[in-house]
């Protein structure tokens, strides 16, 4: 008589289980029917770019690249995907501009969003003038965005400080440079988008049409949709700018001023940014001209650390009669070293693309494809002169490490939207705090160890900081990373992309 088994149920899911690890091999996406397999591809050296980016720091391997032929393309995969057992993950890769892995896709699928390029044939980026939008691909890059909306006299309102980056792939986090305080980040100029959920639903959502995903996908980390279009707002654009430094040798002087600066309601200043001066090589002088930089100089010297406002006031054939005593206004009363201001005159292109002319440099002397350790915190305004005490001058200077830049400039928070998924502390002011490091291969592991000791010192001293294009966190630290807005970033996940194959990079759900 043959042996009778019986299971009980949790061993029935243990079986189900090993059943399916072990014939998940057959589920691979290159399975995919003949016309999503024909865009598949495994060329070793588009499967290495695939395996990197910016950072060079983490390194994870897809199973294949696909290279969409249109939006359709897209949503086949990600069906085909949740039609299988076991689905494969799918990363939108815009340029792979990541620091930390952000973009890959270990053992799945990464989509080589520039790819669609082809598809729009010159349609990814339309501008409409009357409506003061630009339908933008969510593939294209924000300086080919600048030049098509130049032609037209006009501008998106928003910027990050370096242009080569993608839509997708800036609104998947938020967008900030010194024009956040007075229009708030990219994710709040954006009236529109089209995108595929991680269902692989072509859908349009805005804050008043399937409002839940629009407000999910803006600062939610890739997780719910790869952005296929985005409604950028425009505003008139300038053509000119007075681009000024203005140097200080204490912190609570700089800080109150940028504070200030980011307040003002009438003759407010265009961009507000600032930056360190460390007595630590590099010293880059290059902003200022050859005379007065022995004096620069020595005040780095003399005070081993200086803060510094970059400002600026943009203006146009109509506005130029009036735009230096604008600037005389402005910084009257302003507490910088006095004689330590420095202007410049540029195009407005000239100083939006400014990032671009040191990466021509450093792409010159092959620095630019190097580890980038990079950690970006925003820091409640109460505590920000902690961060000077016991970041810029108990490590950074002391550590004599810093290779690279960092930046410190405050943000209205008003100008964020709190039902989009980026998150800010809790406070009206808060500000971003950069260690934007180049590091030697050899030299990693010791700026790496420094990043965690400035958030150790956060965490020491409770400052309810906040990391943005985070990185590297435990299910627990995402937990606490999201706060009161993990409930619904969960909830939303479940809609969108039950099955969490989208952005496995991020390290959320995976
Ligand atoms: C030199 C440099 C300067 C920078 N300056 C700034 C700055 O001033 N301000 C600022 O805010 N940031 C800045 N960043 C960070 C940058 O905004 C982010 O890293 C951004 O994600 C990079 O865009 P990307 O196209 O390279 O995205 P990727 O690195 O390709 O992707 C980033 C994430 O977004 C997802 N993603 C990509 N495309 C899409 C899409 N279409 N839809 C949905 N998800 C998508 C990816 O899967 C990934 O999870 C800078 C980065 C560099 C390297």
């Amino acid at each position: 008589m043959a042996p009778k088994f019986t299971f009980e149920p949790s061993e029935i899911f243990i079986l189900i289980l090993l059943w399916l690890a072990s014939t998940a091999a057959q589920w691979s996406p290159l399975q995919a029917p003949k016309e999503l397999a024909q865009n598949l591809v495994r060329d070793p050296v588009l499967l290495s770019e695939a395996s990197t980016d910016y950072g060079h720091i983490v390194h994870e391997n897809p199973v294949a690249v696909f290279k969409p032929s249109s939006v359709s393309d897209i949503a086949g995969l990600i069906k085909f995907s949740n039609s299988l057992p076991i689905p494969f993950t799918v990363a939108a890769r815009g340029q792979a501009h990541s620091v930390h892995g952000q973009a890959m896709a270990r053992d799945g699928v990464a989509v080589n969003m520039t790819e669609l390029n082809d598809y729009r044939k010159g349609s990814g980026i339309v501008v409409k003038v009357s409506g003061k939008y630009a339908d933008v691909g969510g593939e294209q890059i924000w300086i080919d965005v600048l030049h098509a909306t130049l032609e037209y006299g006009l501008t998106p309102l928003s910027w990050t400080d370096y242009l080569y980056l993608t839509l997708g792939g800036t609104l998947s986090n938020a967008g900030i440079s010194g024009q956040a305080f007075q229009f708030g980040p990219q994710i709040s100029n954006v009236h529109e988008l089209e995108l595929v959920t991680g269902k692989g639903d072509i859908v349009t959502c805005s804050a008043t049409k399937n409002s839940n995903l629009f407000y999910a996908v803006l600062g939610g980390l890739g997780q719910f949709g790869i952005i296929t279009r985005a409604r950028v707002a425009l505003g008139p654009a300038p053509t000119r700018v007075k681009w000024l430094h203005l140097l200080y040798n204490d912190f609570s002087a700089f800080s109150g001023d940028q504070e200030h600066l980011i307040s003002l309601a009438e003759n407010a200043p265009d961009y507000v940014e600032g930056f360190l001066l460390l007595n630590q090589p590099p010293l880059d002088l290059s902003f200022y001209p050859a005379a007065v930089q022995p004096r620069i100089t020595s005040l780095v010297t003399q005070y081993s650390i200086i803060y510094i406002i970059e400002l600026v006031k943009y203006y146009d054939d109509q506005s130029q009669e009036n735009v230096d005593q604008e600037v005389e206004d402005l910084v009257r009363g302003l507490k910088f070293v006095p004689r330590f201001m420095f202007e410049k005159d540029a195009s407005y292109e000239e100083f939006l693309n400014r990032v671009h002319s040191d990466e021509l440099v450093l792409r010159s002397q092959g620095l630019w494809d190097l580890p980038h350790p990079w950690l970006n915190i925003f820091v409640p305004k109460s505590r920000i002169s902690d961060i000077d005490e016991g970041v810029f001058k108990g490590i950074i200077l002391k550590q004599n490490l810093t290779a690279g830049l960092v930046l410190i400039y405050p943000m209205n928070r008003s100008k964020w939207d709190d039902r989009m998924s980026a998150v800010t502390p809790d406070e009206d002011v808060f500000y971003n705090v950069a260690f934007l490091h180049t590091s030697g291969f050899d030299q990693l592991k010791a700026f790496q160890a420094q990043n965690q000791e400035v958030l150790q010192f956060c965490e020491d001293a409770g400052i309810k900081y906040k990391q943005y294009l985070p990185q590297d966190k435990t299910k627990q630290e995402w937990k606490e990373y999201f706060g009161p807005k993990w409930k619904t970033f969960q909830e939303r996940k479940a809609e969108f992309d039950p099955k969490h194959i989208l952005a496995p990079g991020q390290g959320i759900f995976t």
